[in-house]
């Protein structure tokens, strides 16, 4: 080849490279749609949201406790199911006790004796679980009706929740303004940004706490399903509240630093319902957490987060809570990833800290990202 084509040749490949990162880096927005979903007895009426992207995965959303009702993902031969739990319809949210799908705030998990303290004063909790305080008290977040609206910019579609949780509700200090925002790509990723401000000195651990089952929220146990937890060490529990100390993974139930069916070590821990301590370089840094993959339908999920922690629960009921289509879920029919602060954080001083003071910005991002294998 002479000069004068090696140049040609030379142009045509850098137009080439100039070219393609403006080709594969346009995002194309999701279809977003809305509608009727129910009527609250305040006579409020709750709206859905649908945001669908090009590949076929659908998220439903609904502004009572700025919940996921479905999540519609295709598994390895194009075929589409509801991977997360819930019900129907409104009234199904209203009276659920389980936290299918919703937002948990202001804290999640417990906080030990319903009680902690800031700047030297005490804060009374609602004890909602025993004399303990779980996610949030007894009309936590999950139990309001959120604002909602819709975002579009040119490569994204968001639904967008936003909730005012006043000074005093459920003992807390503050009035905390709290934004979460739901975007899926195209490159199926369902993203739930996280945002929180206060008035007052106060604490604020926020999750989704969604029921995953990969096979389909209808379908069995998720016992065979393997997950890898990226994290070398855990908080052990008494009575569900964290002892304090940080232990290794290592030789315990709770390995699942490679790959490991979900049911292989659960009768050693009688149910998963435990707190794992990610591995990070840095605090804050969005990283992988977890992954799932179900060997029968080929879906695969990653779970993403800036978050220190993941509490695994394996959705250790009985059988009596029935959900879509009047299913009765038994135990472990599905599992929860609930990216959050660690348990107890306000009474353990040592653990990453969950106290907002007024002018900072509480942010959290977690992302599910779908492929199949
Ligand atoms: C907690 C469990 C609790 C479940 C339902 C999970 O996040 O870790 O202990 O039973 O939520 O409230």
């Amino acid at each position: 080849m002479n000069g004068k084509h090696n140049s040609i040749l030379l142009f045509i490949l850098m137009a080439a490279v100039l070219s393609f990162p403006v080709c594969i880096s346009a995002s194309v927005p999701s279809e977003l749609t809305s509608g009727p979903f129910g009527k609250l007895d305040s006579k409020e009426e709750v709206k859905f949201f649908t945001l669908k992207n090009k590949n076929g995965i659908e998220v439903k959303l609904i502004p009572y406790g700025a919940a996921i009702v479905s999540l519609k993902v295709p598994d390895k031969n194009g075929k589409s199911a509801d991977i997360v739990l819930g019900y129907d319809d409104l009234q199904g949210f209203v009276n659920d006790t389980s936290y299918f799908g919703c937002i948990v705030g202001r804290c999640t998990n417990r906080i030990a004796n319903a009680c902690f303290k800031l700047d030297g004063k005490e804060y009374k909790l609602t004890a909602n679980d025993g004399k303990n305080h779980l996610h949030g008290g007894l009309k936590g977040f999950n139990k309001m009706l959120w604002q909602a609206s819709e975002l579009r910019t040119k490569n994204y579609s968001c639904v967008v929740f936003k909730y005012l949780s006043p000074d005093g509700q459920e003992g807390y200090p503050g009035n905390l303004r709290v934004t979460v925002t739901y975007t899926l790509t195209d490159n199926d990723k369902l993203k739930i940004g996280y945002e929180a401000t206060t008035d007052r000195e106060t604490i604020v651990n926020l999750t989704s706490h969604s029921y995953f089952n990969l096979a389909g929220q209808d379908s069995g146990d998720v016992l065979n399903q393997v997950m890898m937890i990226n994290a070398d060490n855990y908080t052990p529990m008494e009575n569900h509240i964290p002892t304090g100390e940080i232990r290794k993974v290592a030789g315990t139930g709770l390995d699942f630093r490679k790959p490991v069916a979900i049911g292989r070590g659960i009768k050693k821990v009688g149910g998963y319902d435990h707190n794992f301590v990610l591995n990070k370089s840095a605090l804050g840094e969005l990283s992988l957490a977890a992954r799932v993959a179900d060997p029968v339908s080929g879906r695969v999920m990653e779970v993403f987060t800036t978050e220190p922690a993941v509490q695994l629960y394996t959705c250790n009921f009985n059988g009596s809570v029935k959900g879509k289509g009047g299913r009765a879920y038994k135990g472990h029919s599905s599992f929860c990833l609930e990216t959050q602060h660690f348990p107890d954080s306000p009474n353990k001083p040592y653990f990453p800290s969950t106290v907002l003071k007024p002018g900072e910005v509480y942010r959290q991002l977690t992302v599910y990202k779908f492929s199949v294998q």
